[in-house]
């Protein structure tokens, strides 16, 4: 078998042969325009004949969600306890319990939410500020959950104590990163989290504020250090390198100073912000595809994380912003780029796997409304319905919501609502 392999991967271009090892080859006939339905549509069985999910279609997603459910719920039994966190950890878990709860409306889901995000609480440690990987994610989900509940002091409690980190991110002299998982605008979410989750102004616009004009003037000293004030007047690193993904690089915190619960002032967005975006679009590889750094020249990734499946999210943005087609043109391409690479070796997750790549096609299909995305989102739920089936390499955390199966459950469970989706910790 070794020997087929290396034959094979011989006769292949080096770039094939590297495409091939991080994706599967997308075995789904695309969306075909010209039947729109009938039996012999090749999308008749996700889509029906009005272009809405299946019965079928959504009985085996329902299915899948209650066995996936039960799994993870063995197998948490033996992750790690002190992991609070939403990217790895508990607050994750709550997380995908409140998506349920949204979805279903049924208590028992809240509940767990809310026994989940407690667990995370008890053990916060006050290292991390952001929503994926500090003190931040666990308070939010917190104050969402009891104002849910209507444990209104409860709520309130949390909050404060939210509101509280932000000394330690405003702090000039903290070697506080900017980017999402560690950074200001991880800590960003949570406040327009909190806003969106609980109501307009429940964080206060001048906190908001504050916070924004940090990562400005971040963004604006790096920039004026490396000498691209012209070019790309806010630039950030991590590690000490100028990452472009959503989760460690530009995409991501461009993406959250462009939301309108950011206020940032139109004029600015104009003026600083959309010469930024065009700065990350000038990188952009033939394929549609991104680099996951700004010194890196080789069309690899196609993940939430690192390249297209990220960046999209921050194009659409700088379309819904700027009212231009061309972003909107560059997310289609994205697109093109994650159908024929999107299936990742790497497993079934929403940071570097297929659920993460499914939800960009689901954040064009509710720009669109184009029933191609739609269709292409539901193929990639169906690929996930074979979960651990394809050979895919087992994460560190398998059960967790940014690394595992809890991610995939979050997926599934939006071909309920597709319109209605929501990248968790992420879109808003
Ligand atoms: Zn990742």
């Amino acid at each position: 078998m070794g020997d087929n392999v290396s034959k094979r991967f011989k006769l292949m271009s080096s770039a094939d042969a590297e495409m091939e090892e991080r994706s599967f080859p997308n075995p789904y006939p695309d969306w075909d325009q010209g039947s729109s339905s009938g039996s012999d549509g090749n999308h008749s069985e996700v889509l029906d004949a009005e272009g809405t999910l299946s019965a079928s279609f959504q009985r085996k997603v329902q299915s899948k969600i209650k066995d996936l459910l039960q799994q993870m719920e063995e197998g948490l039994k033996t992750a790690d306890p002190h992991d609070f966190s939403t990217y790895t950890g508990w607050t994750g878990i709550a997380l995908l319990y409140l998506q349920l709860y949204r979805v279903s409306h049924e208590a028992s889901h809240l509940q767990r939410a809310l026994d989940y995000v407690k667990r995370a609480m008890r053990i916060l440690n006050g290292r991390k500020v952001t929503f994926l990987c500090g003190d931040a994610g666990p308070l939010a989900v917190g104050a969402v959950v009891h104002h849910k509940l209507n444990n209104s002091a409860d709520s309130k409690d949390c909050l404060s104590r939210l509101i509280q980190l932000q000394r330690s991110v405003l702090s000039p002299d903290a070697e506080m990163p900017d980017e999402l998982l560690y950074g200001r605008a991880g800590y960003l979410y949570s406040l327009l989290y909190i806003n969106k989750e609980i109501g307009a102004n429940t964080v206060d616009e001048d906190t908001i504020t504050k916070v924004v004009t940090a990562i400005m003037e971040s963004g604006k000293n790096m920039s004026a250090e490396q000498k691209k004030t012209d070019r790309c007047p806010l630039l950030y690193e991590w590690h000490k390198k100028q990452y472009i993904g959503a989760a460690h690089g530009l995409a991501g915190i461009y993406y959250m100073l462009m939301q309108p619960e950011a206020q940032v002032h139109p004029d600015l967005l104009s003026e600083i912000v959309r010469p930024c975006i065009d700065y990350v679009r000038s990188k952009k590889f033939r394929s549609g595809n991104f680099p996951s750094s700004l010194s890196n020249e080789s069309d690899r990734l196609v993940h939430w994380c690192h390249g297209a499946a990220g960046v999209v999210h921050m194009l659409l943005m700088a379309h819904k912003v700027f009212k231009e087609e061309k972003y909107l043109k560059e997310a289609a391409e994205c697109a093109e780029v994650i159908w024929q690479r999107g299936l990742l070796r790497k497993g079934y997750s929403i940071c570097h796997g297929t659920a993460g790549n499914g939800y960009a096609f689901l954040s064009l299909y509710k720009l669109t409304q184009e029933k191609k995305y739609l269709y292409r989102a539901c193929k990639f739920a169906e690929w996930c319905l074979d979960y651990g089936t394809h050979g895919c390499r087992i994460p560190d955390r398998p059960y967790s919501l940014f690394e595992g199966m809890a991610g995939t459950i979050h997926y599934l469970s939006e071909m309920a609502q597709p319109e209605a989706s929501c990248f968790p910790a992420f879109e808003l």
